[in-house]
């Protein structure tokens, strides 16, 4: 049966990198609405003061976006599965998802909550680097230059400095975390905890399990 997943999690819980690898090995189709606004920035003033400062995108703009893309993508969707990987954020956003979904006659599955404490997410997002190509992640300390998969220089993400984490940090408990109640709340969908702390394969395998 074909699924559809979300990942939601603090920023640096590994959404991306886990969302990549997904993808790759069980050719799900992969909607990642960070890397969408940042290419979207490279031409919107506005959309980029958002983003470098850590805050969100107007649930509207988000909400259009994504009925755009379902629409645009239903055929892929519905015979590969979609991986939503930093979407929904609030709870607007999940009730109006919900409702496309019905429309087009796709439901979701698993909800996985990717945990990682403030202290983690900040010692990670300060040694990470990223291919603004592909969007794969590296750690500063492995001293990689180039991306593996696509040979770009590697670079640092605007958002990971100390004051712009501490405030997405802050709207993940805010406006993020209260979507696990509502979908603990939905009998038909599975909302799974994954321990995001642990090295990259152990939390694959964690994902894996429920796939
Ligand atoms: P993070 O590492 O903080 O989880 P993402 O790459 O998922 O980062 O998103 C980067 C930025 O893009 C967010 O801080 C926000 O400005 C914007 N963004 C991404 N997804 C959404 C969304 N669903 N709603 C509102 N803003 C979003
Ligand atoms: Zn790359």
């Amino acid at each position: 049966m074909i699924k559809n997943y979300i990942l939601i999690g603090p920023p640096g819980s590994g959404k991306g990198t886990q969302a990549k690898k997904l993808t790759e090995q069980f050719h799900l189709l992969h909607l990642s609405t960070g890397s969408i606004f940042r290419q979207l920035a490279q031409h919107d003033n506005n959309l980029k003061e958002l983003i470098t400062s850590g805050n969100l995108v107007p649930d509207t703009q988000v909400v259009d976006l994504i009925s755009k893309y379902i629409r645009n993508n239903i055929i892929t969707v519905k015979k590969t599965g979609i991986l939503l990987d930093g979407f929904p954020r609030t709870l607007t956003q999940a009730k109006n998802m919900s409702k496309i979904f019905v429309m087009e006659g796709i439901t979701i599955n698993v909800v996985y909550i990717m945990t990682l404490n403030y202290d983690e997410s900040i010692n990670r997002l300060l040694g990470r680097r990223v291919c603004t190509m592909c969007g794969a992640n590296y750690k500063q300390s492995n001293n990689i230059i180039k991306c593996t998969y696509c040979n770009n220089i590697l670079s640092k993400r605007s958002d990971d400095q100390v004051n712009i984490i501490k405030n997405r940090f802050q709207i993940y408990e805010k406006q993020t975390k209260p979507l696990i109640e509502y979908y603990d709340n939905q009998s038909n969908i599975d909302v799974i905890y994954i321990n995001g702390s642990k090295d990259e394969n152990d939390v694959f395998n964690q994902i894996t399990k429920h796939l």
